[in-house]
């Protein structure tokens, strides 16, 4: 099982499309796949049909229950091959009630390392915010995808996300890798152009290679609560989302599990 997380300190970039889409495309092509919703806000999970005002069921239960089962919390979804474990608005109380307590990292690592026998993928759709949750994420995961909309406000937020990784490396003692995509592209206006750029000259080989362009089929498709592969298959959005995936999956050649036995956060 692979574990990635889709992160960024920023809202607004593209980080539940992200997660949706690539989720979408590894199930049409045959894995199964889980998606964590770790955002209070819940938009994946009422993407996804369920209901974020609902705490007794999904994640949060394993952050307030010490004998949470994941097995009860995880549903199908209208989507083939993708399942969830949902948010709820209840997360966003996690940094108060637990924010202290010895092993908060690692409550998500171990309940994915319960159920790793049952999916092929993990992808983790984090919170805007650097607090329990995201390090939960960060340290759960193998691989990091960093989606970063191209204009400069974007940028300061990219700077502190990469701090993060670096600050997380250290105190779990990992080596996650990340890539940035930049997203919400578009190729007529200066400003795309400009911070792509200073994205490629600050961090080279991290930056994808190619762009997520501005695809307003993506727009339509979240409105439907369908995957892009089911909405449109053709559409530039799905194009460059399956460039991604590849890319991502021969980056990600490393076969680490998250039963792996990882320091305490
Ligand atoms: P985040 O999870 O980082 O807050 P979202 O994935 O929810 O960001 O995207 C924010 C908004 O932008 C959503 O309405 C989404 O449908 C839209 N969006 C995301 N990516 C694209 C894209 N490539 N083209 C057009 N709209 C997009
Ligand atoms: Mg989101």
């Amino acid at each position: 099982m692979k574990v990635w997380a889709i992160a960024n300190q920023k809202g607004g970039v593209g980080k539940t499309t992200t997660t949706i889409t690539l989720a979408s495309i590894l199930a049409s092509r045959g894995g199964r796949v889980l998606v964590v919703d770790l955002d209070p806000h819940g938009s994946l999970t009422s993407y996804l049909g369920a209901d974020p005002n609902d705490s007794s069921d999904g994640v949060y239960p394993a952050f307030a229950d010490g004998k949470h089962n994941p097995t009860e919390h995880i549903r199908n979804t209208g989507i083939d091959g993708v399942f969830l474990y949902k948010s709820s608005l209840m997360l966003a109380t996690v940094d108060r009630t637990i924010g202290g307590a010895d092993g908060k990292g690692l409550i998500l690592t171990r309940m994915l390392g319960l159920v790793s026998s049952k999916f092929d993928y993990v992808l983790i759709d984090c919170p805007p915010v650097l607090g329990v949750l995201m390090v939960n994420a960060l340290a759960a995961c193998d691989y990091l995808i960093v989606p970063c909309q191209a204009e400069f406000l974007s940028l300061n937020g990219l700077e502190r996300m990469v701090d993060t990784v670096k600050m997380i490396n250290n105190s779990v003692d990992k080596n996650m890798e990340f890539i940035i995509v930049p997203t919400l592209f578009d190729h007529r206006t200066k400003v795309s152009n400009a911070s792509l750029d200073i994205m490629r000259a600050r961090y080279g080989e991290r930056l994808w290679r190619y762009v997520i362009p501005v695809d307003t089929k993506l727009k339509e498709a979240s409105k439907e609560g369908a995957s892009i592969i089911d909405y449109s298959r053709k559409s530039r959005g799905a194009v460059a989302y399956s460039q991604l995936l590849n890319d991502v999956l021969a980056r990600d050649k490393r076969d680490v599990t998250v039963n792996e036995v990882r320091k305490a956060v």
